[in-house]
């Protein structure tokens, strides 16, 4: 019983309870998070700032803008990893806290009635939504805010990177000669690369730029709409899962109880109406019976016995 509940307690690779998000074992898409993030960053600062209007203004309030989204991104991720969502019960040697507690074997303690053990960090979590991946954290009632804030903030860095791709993607596209001669002209572009970049390879990489955060400002809209949909509802994405889950449950039953009831039907459509095929094969099996009992029979009902086999 105890190496049972021992083997479900944890997952290979995780050795210890862990905290938040800045603790081993590393997931892979937590790493793709930490490419991601400097690659947007570095898109901005070594591509699209050199490629941008002349006008100081609109350099400066995009350029701080851009600098605000993406430091409200990294301090929101930073809050979100470092917060420990774990229940109250699992961090306090005291007695019950909650009026209505739940007992987790895997913790072996009492813990609040909306806590979900997660396997991944190996605690239960309050008001448990998903372990996320992205952040390689638990995302519960404690750091919830600061997930929604995540998906915020990125979403306005990512569209800001989007708008400003189309844009000059338009722009090199519509009059190639008056874009080149724009971003050549102080020649900061060409300094900053070492060689001169050629019409072509700027405006696919604008194309490329578009298409990537195209992609990704979609993927924040459907999860930011998601997140909308469910504290529209007031569930968590635990909640969801299990109600979607046991709603294709219940409509794969009803389909079956439906598919048995037609077979039923069927059957019992068969047995009151006589067989037509009983029918057609009753002058045959006689024809055989008088055969077998030796008399004889007429030509066309000796021909009619190998045509049934
Ligand atoms: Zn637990
Ligand atoms: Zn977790």
């Amino acid at each position: 019983m105890e190496d049972l509940a021992e083997s479900k307690r944890k997952l290979p690779g995780i050795p210890t309870r862990r905290k938040g998000g800045f603790e081993q074992p590393w997931d892979y898409l937590q790493m793709c998070t930490w490419v991601l993030f400097p690659l947007i960053l570095v898109h901005y600062f070594a591509f699209l700032y050199f490629l941008l209007w002349d006008s100081l203004a609109a350099k400066v309030v995009l350029t701080v803008l851009f600098i605000i989204f993406a430091m409200s991104t990294l301090a929101f991720a930073a809050t979100t990893c470092s917060v420990d969502p774990a229940d109250e019960m699992l961090c306090k040697e005291v007695q019950p806290i909650y009026n209505d507690p739940i007992y987790c074997y895997l913790c072996e303690t009492d813990v609040h009635p909306t806590s979900k053990h997660c396997r991944y960090c190996d605690k239960c979590v309050v008001k448990f939504d998903h372990h996320c991946k992205w952040l390689n954290t638990c995302i519960g009632e404690k750091n919830y805010f600061y997930f929604l804030m995540i998906v915020l903030s990125v979403f306005l860095l990512t569209t800001e990177s989007l708008a400003l791709s189309i844009a000059l993607m338009v722009e090199s596209f519509a009059d190639t000669d008056s874009f080149m001669d724009r971003i050549r002209h102080d020649n900061r572009f060409h300094h900053f690369l070492g060689s001169p970049i050629s019409d072509n390879a700027v405006q696919s990489l604008l194309v490329v730029s578009v298409f990537f955060f195209l992609g990704f400002v979609a993927m924040l809209i459907q999860l930011g709409g998601f997140h909308i949909m469910l504290l529209y509802r007031g569930m968590t994405t635990y909640d969801f899962i299990i109600y979607e889950q046991k709603r294709q449950r219940d409509l794969e039953a009803q389909r079956m109880q439906e598919e048995f009831q037609r077979q039923q039907q069927q059957q019992k459509d068969q047995q009151q109406v006589p067989d037509n095929d009983d029918i057609e094969e009753a002058p045959v099996e006689t024809v055989e019976d008088a055969g077998a009992g030796g008399e004889i029979v007429g030509v066309s009902s000796i021909e009619l016995t190998p045509a049934r086999m």
